[in-house]
């Protein structure tokens, strides 16, 4: 307790990160505020996970409903293409984001958590103060023992782009679905493109992809990239261009004036090509939302990118290379690992380092997963990243790589959801799970297993005897772990 300041410990932004520090806080015995800017939930709730997820569940219920295969095999007779109220799918969105973010605020104010209103900023190591532009009625300033920075961040959009918010715009607006372009261009391939490209074909829009780097899905195992690629994108309306970035985007009038795209080439930086489509969907990454913190105030400067520089207990770290006393930093605005639940994860870590209980959040064993159809995830390391970590210790030969595909999936044919492949990266000799990668129905759920046990520093004996209930998708992993191949001496 520290009487000498108003609260144990302030929040600034109360997005999923600081919502999951200031609950862990609570129970920890401190006394907390949030301070929240916008809107309780943050990008996740509103502009996020959350809303982006309802359009996603939508449009593959009208997916599946005009599959003629999938409606012959299951017996379902529709008389007709299946038709959908797109403002209806824009309201289940708006809705579910308006009911999760209700969650968020009742559990908040049932724990005691103060939230106060307003932008943030500090003054001092132990002080913060906060308002809102033309508002006096808002606002004051606050003292805490602890702070933690949560003020994640925005899309990133590269110059030359235009964004007009009505035919050229970013996933803050395509979330609200306002009108259904007949041909989307979506520059990015990472999972936020991605996940839109599955809602756009599903509703009948065509997709044409622009990405920079040489492959679609940068980032992803290689090799699951190929197979998404064949799954997600091939036999659907979709185009796309590698190599080349969207050098100049000008935005146009729907159903008056296309969107023009010039086209250039990475290597050369010659224009290739130009596109004309009706709308623009830039998802070329996010940046962090940390300018107006004050952070000067106490000797940080954040990267080139705008990022809060911490250590790996989440302390920020100053111009000279120390942490700074009590002020910490997650989520998005970090930089670390851009996904909600890293940001929550990070926040309770934070929390346990100020009630002297040193916690580091192992990012190697955080899953990720794109919630396309089928969904795609991951934990650890891709095949390429473990192969040459092996090379460089000198243990490739120790490397081994088990696969196994969901055709021989009850569960998954029996939805008629059968095409898709897990992969492992092991050690051979320890049995260390280095990697897991999934392509497949339900795979964001199902690589659970394997962080859990990456997260406990399980090796595959440890998982050997794991009994998964049939018929689940989760037999995917017993195979998986059953196709292993460990060195006969090994302890595993
Ligand atoms: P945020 O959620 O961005 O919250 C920060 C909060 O701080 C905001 O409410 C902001 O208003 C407030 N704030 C900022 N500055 C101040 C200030 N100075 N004073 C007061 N308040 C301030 N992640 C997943 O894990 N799964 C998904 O399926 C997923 N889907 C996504 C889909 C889309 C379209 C997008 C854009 C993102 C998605 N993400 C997903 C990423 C996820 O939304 C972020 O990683 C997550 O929201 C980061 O949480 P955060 O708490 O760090 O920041």
């Amino acid at each position: 307790g520290g009487e000498q300041y108003d609260y144990d410990l302030i929040v600034i932004g109360c997005g999923v990160g600081g919502h999951g520090a200031a609950l862990h806080a609570v129970d920890c015995g401190l006394k907390v505020a949030v301070i929240e800017g916008h809107d309780i939930g943050g990008t996740c709730v509103n502009r996020g996970c959350v809303p982006s997820k309802a359009l996603l569940a939508a449009s593959n219920e009208v997916r599946k409903l005009r599959n003629d295969h999938h409606q012959k095999t299951l017996g379902i007779q529709l008389n007709g293409v299946a038709t959908f109220d797109r403002q209806a799918i824009a309201d289940h969105a708006t809705n579910l984001a308006s009911t999760v973010q209700g969650n968020l605020q009742r559990s908040l104010e049932s724990l005691g958590v103060t939230i106060l209103k307003g932008q943030a900023k500090l003054t001092g190591p132990h002080t913060v103060s906060y308002g809102l532009p033309g508002r006096v009625d808002v606002g004051g300033s606050a003292t805490a023992k602890d702070i933690i920075i949560a003020t994640g961040s925005v899309p990133f959009v590269p110059g030359g782009i235009e964004v007009d918010g009505k035919t050229v715009f970013t996933s803050d607006h395509a979330l609200k679905m306002e009108w259904l372009p007949n041909w989307i261009a979506i520059i990015g391939s990472g999972y936020i493109g991605l996940e839109f490209s599955d809602v756009y074909t599903a509703l009948g829009c065509e997709v044409t992809f622009v990405e920079a780097l040489p492959n679609m899905m940068p980032g992803f195992d290689r090799e699951i990239a190929k197979l998404a690629q064949r799954l997600l994108i091939n036999g659907r309306p979709i185009d796309f261009h590698t190599n080349v970035i969207a050098s100049k985007v000008t935005p146009g009038v729907p159903g008056v004036k296309p969107v023009k795209i010039e086209l250039t080439d990475f290597s050369t930086k010659e224009v290739v090509d130009e596109l004309e489509v009706d709308a623009c969907l830039v998802a070329t990454g996010r940046a962090p939302y940390t300018n107006g913190l004050n952070l000067a105030s106490v000797n940080v400067q954040t990267d080139r990118r705008g990022f809060v520089p911490v250590n790996d207990k989440m302390q920020v770290v100053d111009t000279s290379g120390k942490a700074v006393p009590n002020l910490y930093c997650i989520g998005d605005a970090n930089g670390k690992y851009m996904l909600a639940h890293a940001a929550s994860a990070q926040g309770i870590a934070a929390v346990e380092c100020m009630c002297g209980r040193d916690r580091v959040v192992n990012h190697m064993a955080v899953p990720a997963a794109c919630f396309t159809h089928p969904e795609v995830s991951f934990v650890g390391m891709t095949e390429d990243a473990a192969r040459e970590k092996a090379e460089k210790e000198g243990w490739a030969d120790k490397l081994g790589v088990s696969k196994t595909y969901y055709k021989a999936n009850s569960k998954s044919l029996a939805e008629l959801e059968s095409d898709g492949m897990a992969k492992m990266m092991y050690r051979k000799d320890t049995g260390e799970i280095l990697g897991v990668h999934m392509i497949g129905l339900h795979s964001a759920d199902n690589i659970h297993e394997f962080s859990n046990a990456m997260n406990m520093g399980q090796t595959l004996g440890d998982l050997k005897f794991n009994v998964h209930a049939h018929p689940t998708v989760a037999e995917v992993n017993e195979e998986l772990i059953r196709h292993a191949q460990l060195d006969k001496t090994a302890a595993a």
